[in-house]
């Protein structure tokens, strides 16, 4: 019994070895994710990945958390973060990667962006009041628990409140982007961003190019150091994800991805490591990285 528990512990722990996968997508409690950062990691392990990175929104702090506890998963954790930028009218994620998470600019910006999250919030909620759906800022902050606060924690406010019957009701009639957008201005330029992820030591990549309906912005971006675009992530179709990789080709950039696993009763509902994602990615972003001179 005892043999065969060892057995099986030894084969969960050197699976990753034989894997080629990775997933550099994901969200945990330190924003809008459900789950812990150990929760994660302990997904990582039963998939087998080799390599996973979570990237909360504008925060370092599940990096943080999650880079003393990597190994006794056994998974290379890659340091990440998913910067929110604003340009022409239009929200874009910027992914970071490989930085140094002691570097002062970044983490300045990003406390920065902390507290302007905090106001944005305060906004939101004014604005839903005037729009006939008040609710209590207080109770938005204790979903956030001290975490990133986003446009996710003021859903579940509503939908406890009733004003919609689920989330993707929240912001299909409340909370969608045109009705944030004034809100919004704060964000940093994708330049911006991207210079900062570069000057420490990191990568740019931009997440999810389906969702923005502005490919026009990627010569710009690529003009502005971006070292890649994400190809492999949940919901896109062989043929959007074509498309991209062809956009990459052309751009010289980096295909990369990840589950962008926040819950699962929402986004995408599969977990860690559903989407595949090859190690070659993470390999590519690796040499890039290599190149950059701090
Ligand atoms: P924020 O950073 O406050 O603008 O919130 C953006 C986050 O809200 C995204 O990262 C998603 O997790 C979530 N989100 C955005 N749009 C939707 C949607 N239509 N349904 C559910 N969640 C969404
Ligand atoms: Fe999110
Ligand atoms: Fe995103
Ligand atoms: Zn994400």
């Amino acid at each position: 019994m005892k043999t065969s528990s060892f057995a099986s512990s030894v084969k969960l722990q050197t699976k990753h070895l034989e894997s080629s996968w990775v997933d550099l997508h994901m969200h945990s409690t330190y924003s809008d994710g459900e789950h812990s950062v150990e929760e994660l990691l302990a997904m990582g392990q039963k998939k087998g990945l080799r390599a996973m990175s979570i990237t909360d929104h504008d925060t370092l702090d599940g990096y943080l958390e999650a880079k003393d506890l990597a190994d006794k998963y056994s998974i290379e954790l890659v340091s990440g973060v998913e910067i929110s930028v604003f340009i022409e009218d239009s929200e874009l994620h910027i992914l970071g990667y490989l930085f140094d998470a002691r570097n002062l600019n970044l983490n300045l910006k990003l406390s920065e962006l902390q507290e302007k999250r905090k106001i944005r919030a305060q906004n939101i909620v004014n604005k839903l009041a005037q729009k006939g759906a008040p609710i209590s800022l207080d109770r938005v902050f204790e979903k956030a628990r001290g975490s990133s606060i986003g446009r996710p924690h003021i859903a579940e406010v509503l939908v406890e409140e009733e004003y919609v019957a689920n989330f993707a009701e929240a912001f299909d009639k409340y909370i969608h982007a045109d009705f944030v957008k004034e809100f919004d201005v704060y964000k940093p330029t994708p330049a911006e961003a991207i210079r900062l992820l570069t000057e420490a030591g990191g990568v740019a990549v931009l997440a999810h190019p389906a969702k923005y309906n502005r490919d026009d912005l990627i010569p710009k971006l690529v003009e502005w150091g971006l070292h890649g675009i994400e190809v492999y992530t949940p919901g896109t179709d062989r043929k959007q994800s074509n498309h991209y990789k062809k956009l990459a080709k052309s751009y010289n950039l980096i295909c990369s991805g990840g589950s962008d696993f926040h819950s699962k009763s929402g986004g995408n509902k599969n977990g860690v490591g559903s989407v595949k994602v090859p190690q070659e990615s993470l390999d590519q972003l690796k040499e890039a990285s290599l190149k950059i001179c701090t």
